[in-house]
């Protein structure tokens, strides 16, 4: 198969919702290179999760699954030093 027209720019309108609601509601356009992705486990056996930065407030939200790009599983991964703003 070939592949005539690739779609490049998926850009997502988001809330800025934070963490439990804590986010400052800043309405943000989000590309994936943006987003992280968590693979979930760990020793709270965690569901993954896609995740964004708000630039404005540094808050951390994460997007429904409906939200989710495809291939999430390909997005940067994210890390522990990412979520505490460490890793730009
Ligand atoms: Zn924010």
């Amino acid at each position: 198969m070939k592949v005539l027209s690739e779609s490049r720019t998926w850009i997502l309108e988001h809330e800025c919702t934070g963490y439990g609601g804590k986010g400052c509601g800043a309405l943000l356009g989000i590309e994936r290179s943006d987003l992280r992705y968590f693979s979930g486990g760990g020793y709270k056996d965690l569901d993954p999760a896609v995740t964004f930065r708000c630039p404005c407030c540094g808050e951390t939200t994460d997007l429904g699954l409906n939200d989710w790009p495809r291939n999430a599983s390909d997005l940067v991964k994210s890390t522990s030093a990412w979520k505490d703003g460490l890793d730009a």
